[in-house]
């Protein structure tokens, strides 16, 4: 199926416009227009191997929207006309016991990325969601409710579902004080997300300039971390702390406003380890734990919430020309607070 998208073809470089072809459909494979496609700040520390080497020509892009043009012989969920969603895998093994549960990004074997590696048991490479044309297994896939502005709900297949995820996992609810470090593409919904469940959220921002859209967003509270002492005023505070950062970043301060028995989650994947003092995990038995996106069937279960609650992402369309200059403001935290790929630009 032929296709055309932009690529990074080696480390590092600007993305350019690339052809390529998409495999054609076999029988539960569901073939569909993309309409919007996000721009997370995985796809840039990939393309620009900030996690170490990485398989090019890339195609980056896992948070994916699009209608159903075409469907296979033995596929059950979709239907022509349908809006389909694809995050960040598109397979895993299926058998292993995270498998069964539904926690496919935890596959034992290792999920299948959506682009940055090869199609599961096979030679051809994965190209993402920077593109016109998508074809997924419709296990892989989930239903975007018809309620939800398509451009809107391109981020929720990344960056909603890694947020949505370990708020439901630490049972955050009213009573709930929940801490979001970096207003950006992920942490905007893990306010918003948090708010809609009732907790008080507080967020933790080097940016001053984002207060008054973290108020509009939920929180109660704003709190600029570039002044020294901003940790005193929230000493043993928080429940829980969402860590989204994707820089280097001294977590101790952080630590410190953990509450008996809080929890420090690391969401943001800078690709340097952290440092951290055993005396500050041990005093208030804190803990620091990471999460990575959700599995297929949370997956449906956040598209649902939103579409419920109407959640949608904040988001800055563009056309596929502006991709590069969008990659540089997403690391200068310059983003109000997804970019969106409009991808009849492609
Ligand atoms: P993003 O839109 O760029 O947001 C990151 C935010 O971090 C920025 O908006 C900024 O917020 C803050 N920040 C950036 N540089 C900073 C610095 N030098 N010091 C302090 N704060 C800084 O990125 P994203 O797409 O939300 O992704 C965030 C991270 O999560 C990335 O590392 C990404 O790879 C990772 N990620 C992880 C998963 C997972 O499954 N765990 C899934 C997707 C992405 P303020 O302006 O408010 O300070
Ligand atoms: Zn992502
Ligand atoms: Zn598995």
């Amino acid at each position: 199926m032929k296709t055309r998208g932009y690529a990074v073809l080696q480390a590092k470089e600007p993305l350019v416009p690339f052809e390529f072809e998409r495999r054609e459909l076999s029988a539960k494979d569901v073939g569909f227009d993309i309409e919007f496609a996000g721009i997370c700040h995985s796809d840039i520390h990939q393309a620009r191997e900030e996690w170490g080497p990485a398989l090019f020509p890339m195609v980056p892009g896992h948070e994916i929207v699009g209608t159903v043009t075409e469907i296979g012989a033995a596929v059950k969920d979709f239907q022509i006309g349908d809006r389909i969603g694809v995050g960040v895998f598109i397979d895993s093994c299926r058998n292993c016991e995270n498998c069964k549960k539904g926690l496919q990004q935890y596959c034992l074997e290792g999920m299948t990325g959506t682009y940055n590696g090869y199609e599961r048991n096979s030679q051809n490479i994965a190209f993402g969601g920077y593109s016109n044309k998508f074809v997924i297994n419709e296990d892989y896939a989930v239903k975007v409710p018809a309620n939800l502005d398509p451009a809107g709900v391109a981020p929720l297949l990344c960056a909603g579902i890694t947020l949505y995820s370990p708020i439901k996992h630490w049972k955050v609810g009213p009573g709930s004080k929940v801490a979001v470090m970096g207003l950006g593409g992920l942490g905007h919904m893990g306010v918003k997300f948090a708010a809609a469940l009732g907790a008080e959220v507080t967020v933790l921002s080097h940016s001053p300039n984002k207060a008054s859209d973290a108020k509009l967003m939920g929180a109660s509270n704003f709190v600029v971390t570039k002044e020294s002492d901003w940790s005193k005023s929230y000493k043993k505070y928080f429940d829980l702390i969402l860590n989204t950062v994707s820089a280097d970043l001294d977590l101790e301060p952080y630590l410190n406003t953990l509450r008996t028995d809080g929890t420090l989650v690391v969401i943001g994947l800078p690709g340097k380890p952290y440092s951290v003092n055993a005396g500050t995990l041990l005093n208030g038995r804190r803990s620091i734990s990471g999460s990575m996106i959700g599995g297929i069937p949370e997956l449906q279960e956040m598209l649902d919430f939103c579409g419920s609650n109407n959640i949608l992402s904040d988001v800055e369309i563009i056309s596929a020309d502006y991709i590069n200059q969008a990659y540089d403001r997403t690391v200068a935290s310059d983003v109000k607070y997804r970019f969106v790929i409009d991808a009849k630009t492609f």
